[in-house]
């Protein structure tokens, strides 16, 4: 550093001074002035000294900064408080350069030192300091300071200001400037890994920079280099993080992760795993009642008794504040339903000062078992956890199996409900026939079971629609299942669409014949009635069934557009569920396949025409893009 080179100097200079006095014995004036000047030397020194215990003092704190794992926009806040504030600078800010080598390139402000005048200029030109991106100019001072990686300082604060805000008049940039009070501006250049970052700019009262401002800035901007490549590492040190802080269990993260890995393998081998989920009781009481600190405690306590339950090659993470998964390679529910009533009696058995005791509601969910699908798994896993909180806590249970039965089962449960309690007006004959067929379907095995559900669905559909034919139930639900799949919709979602599609158009047994099968056009009054037909299905017909209440909404649905301009409420976009979606797809594109009263059957090809011309109007256009795809693609 130049200032203790300059300290060695003068020290040699007093004992060359020292020499001459004993030796030489000159005159003692002469040694009077050279003293004077000697003096005067010490004390410019030592003011030089003071800054430079000034600057270590300021690198210190940066350093002790740095160390504190601050987020980095409060510590380059604090650097220009420091710039500001200790350093006597009027104004400090810290850019970074954006899309540096493009002809978009420019500056954001990362940091500024509190100043009602930068803050003016925000008001003037309608922006926030956060988004406002300053120009990069190339030919500019700042750029050059940047390029050549070296300090320099400039006069004209005005054509700064200019630069940065072009926008603002000339007597608005007379007034900030004025404001600032400043003679000189300072640009110190920023780089990381070699590459450009951006700058500090400070401004201040002295004209130009001395040598020894310039060695502080430049050592003051290699912390604030360090302190940038610092925060990245953190961050990405916290990243890579795998434990969760608090309880030490695994985090989130790598428990999805892992998840992945298991389920894979489980696929390859055809081994199940277990999924344990798990929820803390009453934790809000707790906090409330003894405070955060307790709760704290609790959550702490049931990751205990979780790293102490499991076995090295289980996976105890903390998913949440207070939910935590257990992973159980190579185990099949009976198995996680011991180690969940382990882990829940464990739980219950730990005695904590203060609070007493704690509980947990667990729910087990087992891969290949209930679902073959992660999110189902989790979902599955959630809704047993879920099951064990409204069934009183402190309890396990295990997941419902999602498979084919359960969506026939309901079919065929709902079947029963509509015709013995007569909800639609069905004459004795196709009643009796669909009743054998239900017979029939609950003492046959799967495959069976669907073929009569399809026809059922037929049989109903042409009760109002003679022109129905039949097969077409089959037909739609291949499509139906085919789009689901290309839009990655679960299996219960899935599930619900099948039913959705046996049971949407019921409403429409309610609307006199004379309206339906009519070969002129409908009457406004008409049209109304054939509209109402959702509503008839989801309100009047099919709300008392309490096994189907997840699948109204969606049959209340089909009929409205992506646009709002569908029925009954004018829904738009995602306000419609997509299973609804696809039914008014499925169900349009097999109305045009069949003849009607009033007009022939369209061939495929304007059926697609049509279609496409309705996307983003009728449908979700991914979904006409798919269903495009598939018609071209695949034999349905
Ligand atoms: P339930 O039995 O239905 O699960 O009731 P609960 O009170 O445990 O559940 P609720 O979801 O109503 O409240 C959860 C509370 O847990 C709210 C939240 O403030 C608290 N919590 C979440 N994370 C933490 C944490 O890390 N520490 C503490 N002390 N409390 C937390
Ligand atoms: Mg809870």
């Amino acid at each position: 550093m130049n200032i203790f080179s300059g300290i060695k100097d003068l020290l040699g200079q007093i004992n060359k001074l020292d020499g001459s006095i004993n030796l030489q014995g000159k005159d003692f004036a002469d040694v009077y002035a050279k003293n004077i000047a000697l003096e005067e030397e010490i004390a410019a020194r030592t003011k030089e000294l003071e800054q430079a215990n000034q600057t270590i003092l300021t690198l210190n704190s940066v350093w002790d900064m740095m160390n504190s794992s601050q987020p980095l926009s409060s510590m380059l806040d604090k650097i220009v408080s420091i710039l500001h504030e200790d350093l006597n600078y009027n104004f400090a800010a810290i850019l970074k350069l954006e899309q540096e080598g493009t002809l978009d390139a420019y500056f954001e402000v990362k940091a500024y030192s509190f100043n009602r005048h930068i803050e003016k200029i925000y008001s003037y030109i309608n922006d926030s300091i956060e988004t406002y991106k300053l120009p990069y100019l190339g030919n500019s001072i700042i750029a050059k300071s940047i390029n050549d990686r070296k300090i320099y300082s400039t006069p004209d604060i005005e054509g700064v200001v200019k630069m940065f805000f072009p926008c603002l008049n000339n007597d608005q940039i007379q007034e900030i400037v004025s404001a600032m009070n400043s003679k000189a501006c300072t640009i110190v250049p920023l780089h990381k890994n070699n590459k450009n970052f951006g700058c500090v700019i400070v401004t201040s009262d002295r004209g130009g920079v001395t040598d020894t401002e310039t060695n502080f800035l430049s050592l003051f901007a290699n912390q604030i280099e360090l302190a940038i490549t610092v925060a990245d590492l953190f961050e990405e040190v916290k990243k890579q993080a795998i434990t969760d802080p608090l309880t030490g269990l695994y985090n989130r993260r790598y428990f999805e992760e892992n998840i992945i890995k298991e389920a894979e393998r489980s696929l390859r081998l055809k081994q199940p795993f277990s999924l344990i989920s798990m929820d803390l009781d009453f934790l809000k009481k707790i906090n409330d009642t003894y405070g955060h600190q307790y709760g704290d405690i609790a959550i702490k306590t049931i990751a205990n008794v979780l790293k102490k339950e499991a076995r090295s090659i289980d996976i105890p993470a903390r998913i949440g504040g207070e939910e935590f998964n257990l992973l159980l390679p190579g185990v099949d529910s009976k198995g996680a339903f011991i180690a969940a009533e382990r882990i829940r009696k464990s739980i219950e058995s730990q005695a904590l000062d203060t609070i007493g005791g704690i509980t947990a509601s667990i729910g087990v969910a087992t891969f290949l078992e209930h679902s073959d699908r992660i999110d189902e798994l989790t979902e599955l896993a959630d809704q047993a956890m879920y099951k064990a909180k409204i069934n009183g806590r402190n309890q396990v249970q295990i997941a419902k199996k999602h498979n084919e039965i359960n969506w026939q089962k309901t079919a065929v449960d709902t079947f029963i409900d509509l015709l013995s309690k007569k909800r639609i007006p069905v004459n004795e004959d196709t009643a009796n026939e669909i009743y054998k067929k239900l017979e029939k379907i609950q003492s046959n095995d799967k495959n069976d079971a669907t073929e009569a559900l399809y026809s059922i669905a037929d049989i109903l559909s042409q009760t109002y629609n003679h022109m129905y034919k039949s097969g077409t139930t089959k037909s739609k639900i291949i499509l139906a299942v085919i789009l689901a799949k290309r839009l990655d919709l679960s299996k219960e979602e899935t599930d619900k669409l099948k039913l959705a599609i046996l049971l949407y158009d019921i409403g429409n047994i309610m609307i006199p014949d004379s309206i339906l099968n009519k070969k002129d056009p409908l009457s406004d009054e008409e049209k109304d009635i054939i509209k109402r037909h959702p509503i008839i299905a989801a309100r009047e017909i099919l709300k008392p069934i309490t096994n189907i209440q997840d699948i109204i909404p969606i049959i209340e649905s089909h009929h409205e557009n992506w646009d709002g301009q569908g029925y009954p409420n004018n829904k738009t976009g995602i306000e419609i569920p997509i299973t609804s979606q696809i039914v008014l797809l499925v169900d349009s594109f097999y109305a045009m396949m069949q003849d009607r009263p009033y007009r022939n059957a369209y061939s495929i090809d304007e059926i697609i025409k049509i279609i496409r011309s309705e996307a983003g109007k009728r449908w979700n256009e991914k979904l006409v893009d798919d269903f495009i795809n598939v018609i071209k693609n695949e034999t349905i």
